[in-house]
């Protein structure tokens, strides 16, 4: 049997990194073994679904890398198929028409809870043959005995009593199909072999198999991952920071960072930290789940993120870092100098935006570079002017302008006049940064370039005065 799984937003907001997770764990099941992965957009509460929200977790999947195969279904396209479903099992005598209105069923409920029983609709329109009418709902008239179990992929066994399930509502007043409903016609009529999704959903898999077996449909297998909770134990919220991919995406995370840092929260191959998207397709299996809910580490995603900063190639990282710099309005510069500075760059960076930000002085305008105040007060000083004047003579027409061989020029200058290095580092450092750190003098010089490094100096040069 080939497996198919799907992942099933409802388009009511970003994708979150919850259900990116469930997303990342259906889309591996499906690629680990040969299968396919599917998409359907949950949209049928037209009030909070929107085809915006929907193109963006279409474009949050799309940057994590989890590709799906075919066109995504919509369920607000299906009303007739659920329709189908109902009237068969209106036909067939696994659902029935209910007259109850609201407010009687929460008188029943309001009765059980004064006798301490489970709060539930009491069956009254069970065996009355009602039929169509306004303001009335199909029920299903699940089974009051016996209990429904399942074998959980994370969970295990997992049994509940059909007394405690009430006959619950496939078609509301207005004609429309109930979300369990519309599930099970959808995971069958797409094939659907495994469902992964988040443990809130666990009340709801005794439902469905219990619709799944009304309706004559194989059941897939199931699987309940737990949440993702903060560190303070609680449900994973605005509170705790970023929820949403995009967020991250637009904190300057790489997609293969926060792939592999979901995939770890809840599941495990022995004690490996990193994963590239091919060992996780080789290696994923449903046994290395994990039962207990995972709290967010941010330090942790931030280790992973500068571990694949670091081990990126500088011509990969080059577009995302021309893209967080053109947010800072440098735009127009090339790949070659993004792929340099890149490379500067990766060794220290925790995100690309910090990146960005460490890293604007080299594509900022000369004439527009801040100095730092102290750094001038400290560096810039009279002494070292003539040093600065006489480097600015060197630089100018030294040939290659490349990192070592100017290095090997600077001490060749400073070993004729028996001087340390330090003497000139910082003050050529403040003059062509701006600032007291950068990455390797040298190499920021070479990144540089002779035209700015020039105006640099002379701009540090005119400060001392
Ligand atoms: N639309 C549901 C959700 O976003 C999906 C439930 C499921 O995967 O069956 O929670």
């Amino acid at each position: 049997m080939s497996i198919v799984t799907r992942f099933a937003p409802s388009p009511t907001g970003h994708l979150h990194i919850g259900g990116a997770r469930t997303a990342i764990f259906s889309w591996l099941l499906a690629r680990s073994e040969g299968g396919r992965f599917l998409l359907r957009i949950e949209d049928t509460d037209r009030a909070r679904s929107s085809q915006e929200m929907t193109d963006a977790i279409l474009d949050s999947m799309r940057w994590l890398g989890l590709d799906w195969d075919g066109e995504p279904i919509f369920q607000s396209d299906r009303s007739e198929i659920y329709n189908a479903a109902i009237d068969r099992m209106l036909a067939e005598g696994t659902a029935y028409w209910c007259e109850c209105t609201p407010e009687e069923v929460e008188a029943m409920r309001e009765r059980a809870r004064a006798v301490g029983a489970k709060p539930k609709y009491d069956g009254r329109c069970r065996e009355r043959g009602l039929g169509p009418g306004e303001g009335r709902v199909v029920r299903f008239k699940g089974p009051l005995t016996g209990k429904t179990l399942y074998d959980d992929l994370v969970l295990g066994t997992v049994a509940v009593d059909n007394a405690e399930l009430d006959d619950m509502i496939l078609r509301r007043p207005d004609g429309s199909p109930t979300y369990n409903l519309a599930v099970v016609v959808d995971d069958n009529a797409m094939g659907v072999t495994h469902v992964l999704r988040g443990d809130d959903h666990v009340n709801n898999t005794p439902r469905q198999i219990l619709l799944y077996r009304a309706l004559g449909f194989a059941e897939p297998r199931f699987g309940h991952v737990p949440l993702i909770h903060g560190q303070d134990k609680k449900k994973l919220s605005k509170r705790h920071g970023a929820v949403s991919v995009m967020e991250y995406e637009r904190a300057g995370y790489l997609p293969e960072a926060l792939l592999n840092y979901l995939v770890r929260l809840g599941w495990a191959s022995g004690d490996q930290e990193i994963f590239s998207r091919e060992e996780l397709i080789a290696l994923f299996d449903t046994a290395g789940f994990s039962k207990s809910a995972a709290a967010f580490d941010q330090a942790k995603l931030d280790w992973l993120n500068s571990h694949y900063i670091q081990n990126s190639a500088p011509d990969r990282l080059a577009p995302h870092l021309g893209r967080f710099l053109a947010e800072r309005g440098r735009t127009g510069v090339s790949l070659d100098t993004l792929t340099a500075i890149a490379a500067l760059y990766q060794p220290r960076a925790k995100t690309l935006v910090e990146m960005a930000e460490q890293a604007e002085f080299f594509v900022m305008p000369d004439a527009e570079l801040e100095y730092d105040e102290k750094a001038v007060a400290k560096f810039l000083t009279p002494e070292v002017k003539e040093h600065l004047v006489a480097l600015r003579a060197l630089f100018a027409t030294f040939e290659p302008f490349e990192a070592r061989a100017l290095e090997a020029a600077v001490q060749a200058y400073l070993d004729e006049r028996e001087l340390k290095f330090k003497v000139v580092a910082q003050p050529i450092r403040v003059a062509v940064t701006g600032r007291t750190f950068s990455p390797g003098l040298f190499e920021t010089v070479e990144v540089l370039g002779r035209e700015s490094t020039l105006a640099r100096l002379d701009r540090a040069i005119a400060l001392i005065g």
